[in-house]
């Protein structure tokens, strides 16, 4: 139960009806604020970069639907292509229009993707891409790093970051101890580790998961031929490399993560931005391997609403909308936003580390950037949650955990990042 309030405000009493209703009274774990301390939020309105609480309350937001919302909140152009979807119907039960159209817009701007098959979520995405490379290479292992989160499928759910980063479930009560044997769990930016786990288990493991930029134990990005070693290490071991880009598609640039660091995996997985905030995950790659996926293929993966209309309008609309002029200024944003709140800290003298990779950003209260989830977790929870608290009062809605990466918009201008910049100074002085 909430702790009594002195005045029950709307807001309050959604939440304590939401308490009786749902688990930790939320439909996914970090939405509870655990990890910082304070009463969830109930939020019933978005607005360009603005969300509104139940009680009428404006804050600038850096949860920014989980990285979901690129256009920020309710973009004109999203809205209108729902609503002209939705006129047409929801779930017709056959191919649509639109699901080619999107998945046509995909594979133009991420040439790995030869194929591709749309799911609902990223999860969906993660798991059916798994089971796709055990098929292709008969093999059973999977490597993923520790802090990675790939979605809550048994076998990723291993060491895994988001919301498991604050939760302390130890990966998580009810997977099978023998399915979680079938993940290697490895340092990321560790080289050495990745050539020792195929030294030892080369010839069982059919395929490195890997987020290309570390984003779900806060901000991580690749050192210098970290990328480029697991590739190569990989492939020489006859490995599949899946780059899970539900978070990097379309973020860092219309060709994701692998544009920008110029890899070549042989699967990708997306989600969030492809769907403009409505519910979706994708998962391509090489044509031979996608065509083992049914009916192509002897791979079974379905979903009554796979490749939904309203799914579709609104990822048609947002990747129409993200332009390199656009990524140009969203940049440039980013840039002032980390600048300013290094500036900030420093003014106050506090000792922060901001890891920031185009724009996503975590501000990290300790010393330097981590490398790996490990000094990551080492950052001081305390002195974020104290920060989140001081920026939430200011009207800034940074997200309610330290291991989430602040999410920039297209919709945020100098205005909004200036009136984070002032609460942060205040925020860091307090
Ligand atoms: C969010 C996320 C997922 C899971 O996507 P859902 O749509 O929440 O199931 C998978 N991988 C990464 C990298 C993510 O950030």
């Amino acid at each position: 139960m909430t702790a009594p309030t002195v005045r029950t405000t709307r807001s309050s009493d959604l939440a304590t009806r939401a308490e009786a209703l749902f688990p930790g009274g939320v439909n996914s774990p970090v939405r509870a604020f655990r990890a910082v301390g304070r009463a969830p939020l109930v939020l019933q309105r978005g607005e360009g970069p603005h969300v509104w609480d139940a009680d009428g309350r404006r804050y600038v937001d850096y949860i920014g639907g989980w990285g979901s919302g690129m256009l920020g909140h309710a973009h004109p152009d999203v809205v209108e292509a729902v609503g002209r979807a939705a006129r047409n119907g929801f779930a017709l039960g056959a191919t649509h229009p639109l699901e080619v159209e999107l998945g046509e817009a995909i594979r133009r701007a991420m040439p790995s993707i030869e194929r591709l098959r749309f799911t609902s979520s990223g999860t969906e995405a993660v798991m059916s891409a798994v089971r796709l490379a055990r098929a292709a290479t008969g093999r059973d292992m999977i490597v993923k790093f520790a802090g990675a989160y790939h979605g809550h499928a048994d076998g990723l759910l291993v060491e895994a970051g988001s919301g498991v980063a604050t939760q302390a479930i130890p990966g998580s009560a009810g997977v099978p101890a023998a399915t979680a044997r079938l993940t290697v769990v490895l340092p990321y930016n560790d080289l050495a580790a990745v050539t020792a786990a195929f030294a030892a288990h080369g010839e069982r493991i059919a395929a490195v998961v890997v987020e290309p930029v570390a984003a779900n134990v806060g901000v991580i990005a690749p050192q210098p031929r970290f990328l480029e070693h697991v590739r190569d290490t990989s492939r020489a071991a006859g490995a599949l490399l899946l780059f899970d880009e539900v978070i990097t598609g379309f973020r860092l640039g219309a060709g994701g993560a692998q544009a920008r660091f110029g890899i070549h995996p042989d699967l990708t997985t997306l989600g969030k931005i492809i769907g403009g905030g409505m519910p979706i995950g994708a998962y391509g790659g090489r044509a031979d391997l996608m065509e083992l996926v049914a009916p192509a293929g002897p791979v079974y993966q379905a979903g009554t609403l796979s490749g939904h209309p309203l799914s579709m309008a609104a990822g048609i609309a947002t990747l129409a909308a993200l332009t390199p002029e656009r990524y140009g200024r969203l940049e440039v944003a980013a840039e002032h936003l980390e600048l300013g709140l290094q500036a900030a800290a420093a003014g106050a003298n506090r000792q922060i580390a901001i890891a920031r990779v185009g724009s996503l950003l975590t501000v990290f209260f300790r010393p330097s950037v981590p490398h790996n989830a490990a000094e990551a977790l080492s950052s001081d929870r305390a002195a974020y949650a104290r920060f989140f608290g001081a920026m939430l009062d200011r009207g800034i809605l940074l997200p309610p955990s330290p291991f989430e990466a602040w999410f920039l918009s297209m919709a945020h201008t100098g205005v909004e990042i200036d009136a984070t910049l002032e609460a942060a100074r205040a925020a860091f002085a307090a």
